[in-house]
């Protein structure tokens, strides 16, 4: 969809890697926002090395919120989700790069922050499931499906990070 059909912007010796390019949708969480930690999240992704095309301070509508967890609608844990990441601002971030689906997730660690790995976002930062900080989406097709539904055309941003030759040869 969107995501596939922007023109990216690549260094040539980078061509090859093109096929791989993958987009996800991280989100600080409202308790995230609530806590100070947006410097803090945004800082491990970035310094990891991926390429940031979206990102924006935003009060989530309830209809967008059920949208984008629509998939745990029958979870009894359901309406509370909504409740939670309706109840503040979020930070909507969307991530480029080659791997960054899968190591975002790494980044964010288990969805139990008390399982979350020391070193792991989730593992520093939060304690329980209904207060984890921070959302990464758990597959390419829904890094591309959900970018589309948190962001509008126009909102992203197609750059080349001055320290691209520093991070892949
Ligand atoms: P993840 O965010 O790690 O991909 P899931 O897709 O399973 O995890 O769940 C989405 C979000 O729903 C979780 O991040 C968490 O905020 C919330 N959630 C999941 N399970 C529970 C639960 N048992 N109780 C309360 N909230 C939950």
């Amino acid at each position: 969809s969107r995501g596939r059909t922007r023109p990216r912007i690549f260094l040539p010796h980078l061509v090859a890697s093109l096929e791989q390019v993958e987009e996800t949708y991280v989100m600080i969480k409202p308790d995230g926002v609530q806590r100070g930690l947006v410097g803090e999240i945004i800082s491990r992704f970035e310094r990891k090395g991926f390429r940031l095309t979206g990102l924006k301070l935003f009060q989530c509508p309830t209809e967008l919120a059920e949208e984008h967890y629509k998939d745990l609608q029958s979870k009894p844990f359901f309406p509370k989700l909504i409740k939670y990441i309706t109840s503040g601002p979020v930070v909507c971030m969307a991530w480029e790069g080659v791997g960054v689906v899968a190591s975002a997730r790494k980044l964010i660690g288990s969805t139990n922050p008390l399982q979350a790995e020391p070193g792991t976002i989730r593992g520093d930062l939060a304690v329980q499931t209904g207060r984890n900080v921070v959302h990464g989406s758990d597959s390419p097709e829904n890094g591309q499906r959900e970018i589309a539904l948190w962001f509008k055309e126009g909102e992203l941003c197609q750059w080349t990070p001055a320290q691209a030759p520093w991070l892949w040869e």
